[in-house]
């Protein structure tokens, strides 16, 4: 029994965060297990378990301690290879994942936002489309045996081609129908062109969820998206008013994800939008409204103009703050913002890395992210004379894309909860961004941590070091 237990070692995947002397929780990325621990040997108990992977002489731990610290996976075998264990989660999580139809009904939009990424162009998704829709989505279905479709409408300006969503939405939920699948949707929109019948519209697509995204307040909104020439309703319209009117109506019938795009020009703007919210009774509604914050940033490899009016980490993790302090409940924040998450290691990966879920762009082409829509390189099939298909150069590095065997990602500690991040930002070769989801989970994580003991951390509080990372 001895000799077994002296066999044991440290999880490459333990962190300790420090509430005060005497006082820690350890927290173990692999698993999600947190023991808080208390006494006078707490500092050399988390000493031993949080450094580089090692041999832990067991001994010297109380027994109920070293049962908790076995099945938390704080303690393993000597022979167990954590990271393959990651992988294998990783893998069966690329099977299972929900599959997601994102369906780009048009490039076009009715506003220029300064910082849009996105090509203009006349494409748009048909009637004629939606056949080869409907079979890729029928074989998809049989092939996976999954038991629900969710339709992503996404542009451009989705609303704007209103045509193509009634027949897609009408031939999808009846193909779901048909195989005995549930099916729910999802919009992405800037609010300023949707039918006077909202209520009809969200009810007739199973929309669940809207995103509906703002500059700022009224004065920033219109002049950041502004209707471009010959697109205005009338000349004096805001783009600002149509969308609140369009939240307005929205949040008796379905949640709205109420997306806030801040750089360095309208970051002031956070208190006042908020207010507005507050102001307007949209925490307050039938149907919850979801504060959203989100760095307008290069989301492209187009936008790289974007550099300078990017908020850094540092800036953008001050303006989250802020807005948990104004925002009155946490479940009116997103899961990126709030602390009130615990961290559990990941079980799901993006759309972009699920097996059974596509974007399809309105030129027909066929994307792993919605964000290389309409790029000419990025398409992993593309669609030629007579609708036959046929793969695109990114194909095959979508299908093995694998975190735990990029350099950084295998040998991060965080890499059970971050997977490794956005990978479109490794397939770009973005180490810059990479960089930065490193600082997020140093300072976010033992927030969210201690969150769940009731212990309020802010970044200058207490964060992880690049040695906690790397071990
Ligand atoms: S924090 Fe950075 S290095 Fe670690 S898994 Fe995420 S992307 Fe990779
Ligand atoms: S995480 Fe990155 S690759 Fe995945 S959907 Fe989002 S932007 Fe696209």
């Amino acid at each position: 029994m001895t000799a077994h237990r002296s066999r044991l070692r440290s999880s490459r995947y333990n962190f300790c965060v420090p509430f005060g002397e005497g006082d820690s929780v350890l927290y173990n990325a692999g698993s999600g297990a947190s023991i808080r621990l208390a006494g006078s040997d707490v500092g050399e108990i988390t000493e031993l378990l949080c450094g580089p992977p090692r041999e832990v002489a067991t001994r010297i731990i109380p027994r109920p301690l070293l049962a908790s610290l076995r099945r938390g996976g704080f303690l393993i075998e000597q022979a167990f290879d954590e990271v393959a264990a990651i992988r294998e989660r990783y893998w069966v999580a690329r099977g299972r994942t929900p599959m997601v139809l994102t369906l780009t009904t048009t490039q076009d939009c009715n506003l220029g936002c300064y910082y849009c990424y996105e090509e203009r162009s006349r494409a748009t998704l048909t009637a004629a489309n939606v056949p080869a829709i409907l079979d890729w989505t029928r074989e998809r279905l049989a092939a996976s045996g999954k038991d629900s479709l969710h339709v992503d409408w996404y542009g451009g300006e989705p609303l704007l081609n209103i045509a193509f969503i009634e027949v897609a939405s009408a031939a999808l939920q009846s193909l779901c129908n048909e195989l005995n699948v549930s099916y729910s949707a999802s919009v992405i929109s800037n609010g300023t062109c949707w039918p006077d019948d909202v209520a009809g519209f969200i009810r007739r697509h199973r929309i669940r969820q809207a995103q509906i995204s703002f500059d700022g307040l009224k004065a920033n909104h219109d002049k950041r998206r502004r209707y471009r020439r010959g697109r205005a309703p009338e000349p004096s319209a805001s783009s600002f008013e149509q969308a609140v009117a369009l939240v307005d109506k929205l949040l008796d019938v379905v949640r709205v994800d109420l997306r806030f795009n801040a750089d360095r020009g309208n970051a002031d703007d956070l208190e006042p939008l908020v207010a507005f919210c507050l102001q307007r009774g949209w925490f307050d509604r039938p149907f919850a409204c979801v504060f959203q914050l989100a760095r307008i940033s290069d989301y492209s490899e187009r936008s790289g103009f974007m550099s300078q009016a990017k908020l850094s980490e540092d800036e953008f993790e001050r303006l989250r703050e802020r807005a948990r302090h104004l925002v009155p409940n946490e479940s009116n924040l997103d899961e990126t913002t709030t602390r009130s998450l615990y961290p559990l290691p990941r079980t799901s990966v993006c759309a972009a890395l699920a097996d059974d879920s596509i974007v399809v762009g309105a030129d027909g082409h066929r994307y792993r992210c919605g964000l290389q829509v309409g790029e000419k390189n990025r398409p992993i099939a593309m669609v030629g004379a007579g609708g036959q298909m046929s793969p695109g150069p990114d194909a095959p590095w979508w299908d093995t894309f694998d975190p735990t065997r990029q350099p950084n990602c295998s040998r991060c500690s965080f890499l059970p909860v971050c997977w490794g991040g956005c990978p479109k930002k490794h397939l770009e070769g973005d180490t810059a961004s990479l960089h930065e989801q490193s600082l997020y989970w140093r300072k976010a994580l033992p927030q969210k941590i201690a969150w769940q003991f009731g212990v309020a951390m802010n970044e200058n509080t207490f964060a992880f070091s690049e040695s906690d990372q790397f071990r």
